[in-house]
């Protein structure tokens, strides 16, 4: 891998000096390292799907978030900020995202199954190069049909990324998604690129207000406006939204009073792994003493 690492200075020339740096050197090699790991983590089962709690007001389990999760075999579990952003550059998180969704829907197919399970929504995170790969409609079409799972109660997370291509394909697209039966949902609203001239046009049903406006909550004024504004926005538009990065008792009270009413974040419960949460929503059917 070092040596590959030379070879492409050596080919990029005399402005790519850096890569003989020891420090980038290392960087170069881990980035090499990580990318042929994972084209074979997906061969080697090596991926999985954690899930984290929505709850609404009363705090009831809704549905969950899939996330993915790297059991890498010497690192132990991998969050996917150390691998989503260079399986973007590189193309792998076609695969990776074809992975998921299949996953995905074999799950909610199954949940479909057992009444305690059946009304939860699942929502799973769509890349914006996924999304906009040729044939990414009428495979998920197919995808549906196949694994038997119920559209009503799948989400796809979009994010404001999406928008850097022209917006009348970004609705078309959308739109046919919404014909498949599909909820779509803005993720990380507010960090990105979307107007409000954009809210207005795409075809969603919710946003996600990020987490950074959720964090300071309680010290920043302006982060409390923000989310504050998010909310009313979204109700006027006849928008569900979710609070992300809801950590504390006192994260969510102050979003209750702000008129949130859809929330994901620590304090319900962390990312964990499918017996886990299906025991936490089991849980909650059980007789209480
Ligand atoms: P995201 O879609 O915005 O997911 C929410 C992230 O916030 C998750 O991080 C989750 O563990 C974390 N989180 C949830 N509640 C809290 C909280 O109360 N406090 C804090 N500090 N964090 C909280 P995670 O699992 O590490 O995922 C990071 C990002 O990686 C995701 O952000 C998403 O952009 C991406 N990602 C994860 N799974 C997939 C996937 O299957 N496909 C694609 N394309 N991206 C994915
Ligand atoms: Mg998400
Ligand atoms: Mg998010
Ligand atoms: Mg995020």
């Amino acid at each position: 891998q070092a040596d590959l690492a030379m070879y492409r200075a050596k080919d990029e020339g005399r402005n790519q000096l850096h890569f003989f740096d020891p420090a980038m050197q290392a960087s170069v090699d881990q980035r090499l390292r990580l990318q042929a790991e994972l084209h074979h983590a997906l061969q080697d089962q090596q991926m999985l799907l954690y899930y984290q709690p929505q709850v609404d007001a009363q705090g009831r389990v809704t549905g969950a978030e899939a996330l993915l999760r790297w059991q890498h075999p010497t690192r132990g579990l991998v969050a996917p900020g150390a691998f989503i952003a260079l399986a973007e550059e590189t193309g792998q998180i076609l695969e990776l995202g074809q992975w998921v969704l299949q996953q995905g829907l074999c799950q909610q197919a199954r949940w479909r199954a057992d009444p305690q399970l059946a009304p939860l929504k699942l929502s799973l995170n769509v890349s914006a190069r996924q999304f906009r790969q040729p044939g990414f409609v009428d495979t998920l079409r197919l995808q549906l049909t196949d694994s038997g799972a119920d559209p009503a109660h799948i989400a796809l997370e979009l994010t404001e990324s999406l928008l850097l291509q022209e917006l009348d394909s970004v609705i078309a697209l959308m739109q046919s998604l919404r014909a498949l039966g599909l909820t779509l949902s803005l993720d990380d609203f507010g960090t990105g690129y979307a107007s409000l001239n954009y809210l207005k046009q795409l075809p969603l049903q919710q946003i996600k207000i990020d987490q950074g406006f959720v964090r300071n909550l309680l010290d920043d004024p302006k982060d409390a406006a923000i989310a504050t504004a998010i909310v009313t926005l979204a109700d006027a538009l006849g928008l569900q939204v979710i609070a992300e990065g809801v950590e504390t008792a006192a994260h969510h009270r102050i979003l209750l009073e702000r008129g949130c009413r859809h929330f994901q974040g620590y304090w319900f419960g962390r990312p964990m792994p499918l017996a886990d949460f299906e025991a936490m929503v089991r849980a909650q059917h059980a007789p209480t003493a």
